[in-house]
């Protein structure tokens, strides 16, 4: 059985003061029956993991560098991550691959430094509206499945996010169908490449647009064990109820 998981990811939002809605959400789900992991931007991980204390929230980073050290300005490594108290970090994110030029390779290289350094990576996929368009939804999530996810993944190291570009923020997601056609045909990859053991541990999330009016129809997806969520994971009024949809 896979543990559901609610993942919110804070892009570049918050200052100290959201601090507050972290606590105010460890308070309201002091024994989740679900993994909750929460992504602020770096400069608020140590604090935030500090905040919570013992809370069963975890706390994950939304990039990091592939190499372990060095002489790389403004950059993050997976050990500064874990230092810091992440246990987890986002990975491949299409913000990222469109505007740090981050592609399926580079993401698969930051995933292997940051498994190896006891992260939990989620590794995020998503074709745009013209190759869905154009049909090529599957071929393009097949590619980037592969070449993003590195041959050291395992059930408890890998979550994958399915996270359609056009989605991302625009209020618009994907059908039922949809959802569930990609989920399903990422679930037979993983299982094909890394065995049934693996393949049926990872955890594959949805990420776009998902709010508490639509999580329930998203969480009932066959293959679909949680969600990424931007916007409506920044403050507790808005995520406990995509949480509560989970449990
Ligand atoms: P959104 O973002 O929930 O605001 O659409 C999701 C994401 O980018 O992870």
């Amino acid at each position: 059985m896979r543990r559901k998981l609610a993942a919110g990811n804070w892009k570049m939002n918050g200052t100290s003061q959201s601090l507050d809605d972290l606590q105010t959400l460890s308070k309201s789900h002091p024994n989740p029956s679900v993994d909750l992991l929460i992504c602020p931007p770096a400069t608020l991980i140590a604090p935030a993991v500090q905040t919570l204390g013992n809370s069963a929230i975890h706390i994950g980073g939304q990039d990091c560098h592939h190499q372990t050290d060095g002489a790389h300005t403004g950059d993050i490594s997976a050990a500064m991550l874990r230092d810091a108290g992440a246990t987890a970090v986002i990975l491949g994110h299409s913000e990222r691959r469109a505007s740090h030029h981050e592609t399926s390779e580079s993401v698969r290289d930051k995933a292997r430094t940051a498994q190896r350094a006891g992260l939990m990576t989620v590794i995020c996929l998503g074709e745009s509206l013209g190759q869905r368009q154009a049909t090529n939804t599957l071929d393009i999530i097949g590619a980037q499945l592969s070449l993003s996810v590195p041959d050291s993944s395992t059930g408890e190291n890998l979550v994958v996010a399915y996270e359609p570009i056009w989605a991302i923020g625009s209020g618009m997601t994907p059908t039922p169908d949809q959802i569930g056609e990609v989920h399903d045909f990422m679930r037979s990859r993983l299982e094909r490449r890394f065995g049934p053991g693996v393949g049926r541990s990872v955890r594959l999330l949805y990420g776009g647009s998902v709010k508490a009016a639509n999580a329930q129809e998203i969480f009932d997806i066959s293959n679909v064990d949680g969600a990424l969520v931007g916007g409506a994971s920044l403050t507790a009024d808005d995520f406990t109820p995509i949480i509560n949809a989970l449990e």
